[in-house]
């Protein structure tokens, strides 16, 4: 399979061309359709699969299907939930590449480092917010960050995000986002715990087994 037969963009496919991607990966073969379909999906996948462009480059196509003017400022429309300061960064790095020929703007957010500089970048407006759970309710709770737009969740790395004792916020997130929305729950492994997070969170999902 080629990439062009997923229904990317042009952009996109430029985008992924410069980063020498010749083929999509089995995960993302099975996993963008769904997500391009507005599905609900529960992909399990190991880190170095390709599972951050799973997500990232579907999402980048239905964010780029409908943008807005622009006049009233972007809204977060796209938010990636994160366990760790490591791994949000390297998914910002990501979608940044992917939406290189594009207007979409991306931003990170985590803890353990000054907020100041975030609420800055948040003011200005992003299409796309990679977060860890903490630091995202901090500014929400500093009203530096507006939820009602969201129309895509990721929760990436599930079971990492629960064993790191991140439920409890994870459901106070996706409850903060509206009812109506497409949630993307990925995970190397999946626990009881992690089941029964997406069974109550998720509807109808499909589910990739890559
Ligand atoms: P991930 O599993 O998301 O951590 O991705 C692992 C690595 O594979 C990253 O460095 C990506 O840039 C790279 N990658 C993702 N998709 C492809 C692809 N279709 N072809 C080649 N490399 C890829």
């Amino acid at each position: 399979m080629q990439f062009k037969e997923l229904k990317l963009n042009k952009s996109i496919l430029k985008a992924i061309a410069q980063l020498n991607y010749e083929a999509p990966t089995p995960v993302q073969q099975q996993t963008i359709p769904l997500v391009l379909a507005k599905k609900d999906v529960i992909t399990t996948a190991q880190t170095g699969t390709g599972k951050t462009a799973a997500f990232a480059l579907p999402i980048l196509q239905l964010l780029f299907n409908r943008q807005d003017s622009g006049k009233k400022g972007k809204k977060i429309r796209a938010l990636i939930i994160s366990p760790t300061r490591e791994l949000a960064l390297q998914i910002q790095e990501n979608f940044s590449a992917y939406s290189k020929y594009s207007n979409l703007k991306s931003t990170v957010i985590y803890g353990g480092t000054s907020i100041e500089p975030q609420k800055d970048v948040l003011r200005k407006g992003v299409d796309i917010l990679v977060a860890t759970p903490g630091r995202l309710l901090d500014l929400h709770k500093q009203d530096c960050l507006n939820l009602d737009y969201i129309e895509t969740l990721v929760l990436d790395e599930a079971d990492l995000m629960l064993d790191m004792g991140f439920i409890d916020d994870v459901r106070k997130i996706e409850r903060l986002c509206p009812k109506e929305k497409q949630i993307l729950l990925f995970s190397a492994t999946m626990p009881a715990k992690v089941v029964q997070l997406a069974n109550t969170i998720l509807k109808e999902p499909e589910t990739v087994n890559a």
